[in-house]
């Protein structure tokens, strides 16, 4: 059976999820409970050879909880022990895990080393979990190495046999083992008798010294267009007080309505100084504006091009990018350029 050939030092951060949860008695809900003793869990990790050490939330948390507070306590927990480990695997709730991984992508600079978000569907101790495979290859990836460099210097998402970019993948299905999904961009690696790196889709080993940059802004809101949207709703969200930026999740290749009480409103937004960012409400696909007539208006008025990002990868480069306080044409032109390949380029 292959085995990892060298001996590496991981960090393992457990945040809370489903993976550490347990029944509660009288309620019968599921709760999160605390995981420390990863090995009495998971005794096969032995025959990894690698050292690790864990830190834990306590309490745990469930993911729905996650907040842009806790993705800086990551980024600084992973700062601070960055020279120490190899690798880095966040055991983490499903519901919200692709924003987190989103989120730090965004906020590692120079990332030479795995971070591995995984979590599972199952709690590790039912007998059926999904839990074991996930973390035990979770782990075997944070610590591959290649000619001494990390084959995988990226922030990712493993679970059920494959590993995803992390900025590219969505929570897809709350039931089957395969909850995640990379639709606009092949996985990185895929876990079968041996894990198969896709080496032409992986980011290679950075130059430059790793840092992290926290600085994260939250003044955004989300327009999601459906037939029939009221000109009060579009109101009341462009007029959020405070407001900087809003993404607006359109049909198709980029489309909204043409009826022009919407376009006003729009084009004010815009002409307040508000980014607009136009992402579709498809999974699969990307933003082409000026392709319809529905969309062509757009671009006149001044929209931003949000092309094939996740809606979670919008929503945390938009906190990025807002945070680092640029004027709002780099922001536009930052937010359709790929930064940590979370969008396609055309
Ligand atoms: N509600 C859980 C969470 O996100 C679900 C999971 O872990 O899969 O924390």
């Amino acid at each position: 059976m292959p085995t990892p050939s060298s001996s590496a030092r991981l960090f393992i951060i457990y945040t809370g999820g489903t993976i550490g949860m347990a029944y509660n008695d009288s309620s019968g809900t599921l709760v999160p409970m605390s995981f420390k003793e990863i090995k009495y869990h998971i005794p096969e990790i032995a025959r990894l050879g690698y050292e690790f050490d864990m830190f834990a939330f306590t309490p745990p948390i469930d993911s729905s909880n996650m907040s842009p507070e806790i993705w800086v306590e990551l980024a600084e927990i992973i700062h601070e022990k960055y020279d120490t480990y190899d690798g880095f695997i966040i055991l983490h709730g499903s519901d919200t895990m692709a924003f987190t991984a989103s989120a730090l992508s965004f906020m590692l600079q120079n990332l030479a080393k795995p971070v591995i978000l995984t979590g599972s569907q199952l709690p590790i101790g039912e007998i059926r979990t999904d839990a074991k495979e996930n973390i035990i290859t979770a782990m075997e990836i944070a610590g591959a190495r290649r000619n001494g460099l990390a084959i995988v210097p990226e922030v990712c998402i493993y679970f059920d046999y494959f590993l995803f970019r992390g900025n590219r993948t969505k929570k897809f299905n709350t039931e089957t083992f395969e909850a995640f999904r990379s639709i606009n961009y092949p996985p990185l690696a895929e876990a079968g008798i041996n894990i198969k790196y896709n080496d032409k889709f992986i980011f290679p080993v950075p130059a430059g010294e790793f840092h992290i940059n926290t600085k994260l802004c939250t003044d955004i809101a989300v327009l999601k267009m459906f037939p029939g949207i009221s000109q009060n709703t579009v109101e009341a969200v462009l007029n959020t007080p405070g407001l900087k930026a809003v993404i607006m999740e359109t049909f198709g290749n980029g489309n909204t309505t043409t009826a022009p009480w919407f376009i006003k409103c729009l084009d004010h937004a815009v002409q307040n100084g508000i980014i607009v960012l136009d992402r579709t409400q498809c999974d699969g696909g990307a933003v082409e504006l000026g392709r319809y007539e529905t969309s062509a208006y757009l671009q006149q008025i001044g929209v931003t091009n949000g092309k094939d990002l996740t809606y979670e990868a919008a929503v945390t480069k938009l906190m990025f990018l807002l945070g680092q306080n640029y004027p709002a044409t780099t922001v536009k032109k930052l937010l359709e350029t790929s930064l940590k390949g979370e969008l396609t380029e055309k």
